[in-house]
């Protein structure tokens, strides 16, 4: 018997929709991800982007504030008790050119499947530094809007690397609580809005750094990051910001590279809604949520809406086909 609906990816998108289909009786499947070393480097482990945050103050119904992988393993036991089966697994690849899909996992297992839900989310780009690396959740963060609070960063100078509207974003965000906000681009212009650009500008808090590329991550073991080596692409000259935070805002790269093209997606790889107020793409049964398909807000209560509505659409699809 196939599966009536699969769901790819343990974030908040992914859990939702769990939560609603198990309770619909749909006996969903999931696959949150496998824990393996390869997914440890790429950050892409299970429970998603939240399980590589720290505290999480804006998800509604926590006042004092939640630790990401402790609301992360909520969810999970939440979708759990109402019958949830979880694969801890990837899914390498799928087959929906046939009925049922098929899926292929990477324990080489292969599951038919009615309906599908993806939602595998998306991954920050990060420099690509070693250093980097070595200082991510203790200084370096590229989320603003999930870390830019915390205490590490208040009344202190702090580093945004990019120059797109998610770096103006996040910059503007930053100017509540830091004493300085250096944005590092390795251009002369923002690439951002102009509007947004000129608020950013504006803004005394805001130094930028033009024509920069952050080339090292300074710190130590007990304090974590404490300064930024930058290179002036120009003339060459290296120079040091202190500053014990670094967000990156290069952009994401959303996690479809399993679809093998088989889905639509727009020319940066989110997956496109036929219509962006539901959760259906461009094959029928096969629906997406959270930041896999939302290049614009990106939070974890809207992939939870989103998966929320998924688990409702991909009921109703399959109840219409009569398989539910
Ligand atoms: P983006 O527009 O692609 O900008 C990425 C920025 O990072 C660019 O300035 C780019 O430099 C820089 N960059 C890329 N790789 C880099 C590297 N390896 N080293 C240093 N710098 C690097 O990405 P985004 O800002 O995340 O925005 C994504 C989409 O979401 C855009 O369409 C944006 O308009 C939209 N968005 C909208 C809003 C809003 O309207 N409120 C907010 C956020 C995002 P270059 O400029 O030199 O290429």
């Amino acid at each position: 018997m196939p599966e009536k609906l699969t769901i790819i990816g343990s974030g908040p998108a992914g859990w939702t929709c769990a939560i609603y289909a198990a309770r619909a009786n749909l006996s969903p499947l999931l696959y949150e991800g496998a824990i393996s070393e390869e997914n440890r480097l790429r950050n892409t482990l299970p429970m998603g982007q939240l399980a590589l945050t720290t505290e999480v103050e804006n998800f509604p119904g926590f006042p004092e504030g939640i630790q990401g992988p402790q609301l992360m393993m909520q969810m999970r036991a939440q979708a759990e008790r109402f019958g949830t089966r979880i694969a801890t697994e990837d899914v390498v690849s799928v087959d929906l050119s046939r009925r049922p899909f098929v899926v292929n996992d990477s324990a080489g297992n292969t599951v038919e499947t009615m309906a599908l839900v993806v939602a595998t989310g998306a991954s920050a780009n990060y420099l690509g530094l070693e250093s980097e690396q070595r200082f991510k959740n203790r200084g370096v963060s590229a989320c603003a809007v999930c870390d830019g609070a915390l205490p590490r960063y208040r009344n202190q100078p702090v580093v945004v690397v990019g120059g797109g509207d998610s770096a103006v974003e996040e910059a503007t965000y930053l100017t509540k609580f830091a004493s300085v906000v250096y944005v590092v681009h390795r251009r002369d212009k923002l690439r951002a809005s102009p509007i947004m650009a000129r608020r950013l500008l504006e803004n005394p808090k805001v130094k930028p750094v033009w024509n920069s590329v952050v080339v090292e991550v300074l710190g130590d073991d007990d304090r974590g990051m404490t300064a930024v080596r930058v290179k002036n692409v120009v003339s060459g000259e290296l120079s040091i910001i202190e500053a014990p935070g670094m967000f990156v805002a290069i952009g994401h790269t959303p996690n479809t590279a399993f679809l093998g093209g088989q889905v639509r997606c727009d020319e940066k790889g989110y997956i496109v809604l036929t219509d962006p107020f539901r959760t259906a793409t461009s094959v029928e049964g096969v629906f997406a949520a959270g930041d896999v398909a939302d290049p614009i807000y990106r939070q974890a209560i809207t992939a939870a809406g989103m998966g929320c509505k998924a688990a409702l659409d991909a009921e109703r699809w399959l109840a219409a086909g009569g398989h539910h």
